[in-house]
């Protein structure tokens, strides 16, 4: 079969056939399909989108690109879950999901993906954590996982290659954005990591993959559709991402975030109304919990308690990390060199923010990638961002810009006051969680 051929064909709108789709994911497997082949048909599939069998195909050739684990020989007392976001700005979500659902008694491999487009990626995050090990063999990860009941990793050689590979490249060829290649990436992921249940976190707004709720609601369905099919029960919740969640966006300062989140010493109130309810969902799905209101509160408990951070803690160090990483993490995460306050233009209410934009705005400061390979500065972002609603000005600063050189920075604080609106009536109240969607529906 000659690739150029399958290019050709989806270019021109035809439907790949499992036979190509078979040979486009080995050629991306073991390499032999050269990037600029790979990016030509990202694209054509971007402008021509897929069927629902198209995509299928291309999730299970995906999935079973590499090794598909297996934890039914474990002996685990509890179901094997995960949640996983289709991207957003100052997600940190699984960082403090993994070790919150460990400690509510689920089992959590959670196996996250790179930055991708303008948006954020746990294995980066998690990443600038010393000694931490993201890709470490599957021995250690299935030990991290049964000792301590979760383990976030990166994809490693043998788990989903082709994709891994695809998304890495989709990162820099602006082919993101398209419901069948975000179906497939997710899924292959999750597909081959074994599990028993995935709660989806689909993101809606300025700073997502997707236009509009409508989009959001056609990729959950696509997505739901497709697991359902692979045997995989899922469930969705569609939350908003039309400004950072949280108070940071940028690598490590998105792991301080969540450490102060997770030890309950500081909860920003989407980001906790976001975490609380994936996390209550995964206890729902898989049974653990048969009511909401019960599973919101083992969620809670789990934070009072310390326990969830005592969990985050054992995976830190299980995975090569400081042993006392939660107690002194400003110690060891990396520090930019330059922090400064971005003032608004004016004073007035923040109505409004271009989430993609600041997305962007990490890429340029230096956290994010504009080409295969790039090493990150993952020290850079913002922090101390206010939510919509603040009323900003002189001395209520819209965050603080964390940049490698004062230039830099200068950068980074215009590009996000452009990236705000502000006016004189303050806006409304939004909701966080826009909706859930089942595969029962
Ligand atoms: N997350 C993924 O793993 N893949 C995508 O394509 C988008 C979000």
């Amino acid at each position: 079969m000659l690739f150029t051929d399958v290019i050709r064909k989806k270019r021109d709108g035809g439907a790949l056939s499992p036979e190509e789709i078979a040979f486009f994911v080995a050629g991306l497997a073991d390499g032999s399909i050269p990037p600029e082949q790979v990016s030509s048909l990202a694209m054509a599939i971007f402008l021509n989108s897929m069927s629902p069998t198209e995509a299928g195909a291309l999730t299970m050739a995906m999935a079973r690109s590499g090794t598909v684990l297996d934890w039914s020989n474990e002996n685990l007392n509890g179901p094997i879950v995960d949640k996983h976001s289709t991207g957003g700005v100052g997600d940190k979500v699984s960082i403090m999901l993994a070790p919150i659902a460990a400690a509510c008694g689920c089992f959590v491999p959670m196996i996250s993906g790179r930055g991708l487009g303008h948006t954020g990626g746990t294995t980066d995050k998690v990443e600038s954590i010393p000694g931490y090990t993201s890709m470490p063999d599957f021995d250690r990860f299935r030990q991290v996982v049964k000792s301590v009941g979760c383990a976030i990793i990166g994809q490693t050689a043998d788990l989903a290659p082709a994709d891994r590979r695809f998304y890495a490249i989709r990162d820099v060829t602006g082919t993101v954005e398209s419901i069948p290649l975000i179906t497939s990436s997710i899924l292959a992921k999750k597909i081959a990591a074994g599990l028993d249940g995935l709660v989806m976190d689909v993101k809606v707004g300025s700073g997502s993959f997707m236009p509009s709720l409508e989009k959001s609601q056609e990729l959950a369905q696509s997505i739901i559709a497709t697991a359902s099919k692979a045997g995989l029960k899922t469930h969705a919740l569609l939350t908003d991402m039309n400004e950072v969640l949280g108070r940071t966006a940028g690598n490590a300062l998105e792991i301080a975030e969540s450490v102060d989140y997770l030890t309950n010493t500081n909860r920003e109130s989407r980001l906790d109304e976001v975490v609380r309810a994936l996390c209550a969902e995964m206890l729902v799905l898989t049974g653990v919990e048969s009511e909401p209101a019960a599973a919101i509160d083992k969620v809670e408990q789990a934070i009072v308690s310390g326990r969830a951070a005592e969990v985050f803690g054992r995976m830190v160090s299980a995975l090569g990390g400081p042993a006392d990483f939660v107690a002194r993490c400003q110690k060891y995460l990396p520090a930019a060199q330059v922090q400064m306050p971005v003032t608004p233009e004016r004073d007035g209410y923040l109505t409004g923010v271009n989430a993609f934009a600041v997305g962007n705005a990490i890429i340029e400061l230096g956290g994010g990638r504009r080409a295969l390979g790039e090493k990150l500065d993952l020290s850079v972002g913002y922090s101390e961002v206010v939510p919509i609603g603040t009323f900003v000005g002189r001395n209520v600063p819209l965050a603080t810009v964390h940049a490698a050189s004062t230039a830099r920075a200068e950068q980074g604080a215009a590009l996000l006051r452009r990236a705000c609106t502000i006016a004189d009536a303050k806006p409304q109240a939004r909701r966080i969680v826009y909706g859930r969607i089942t595969a029962d529906l």
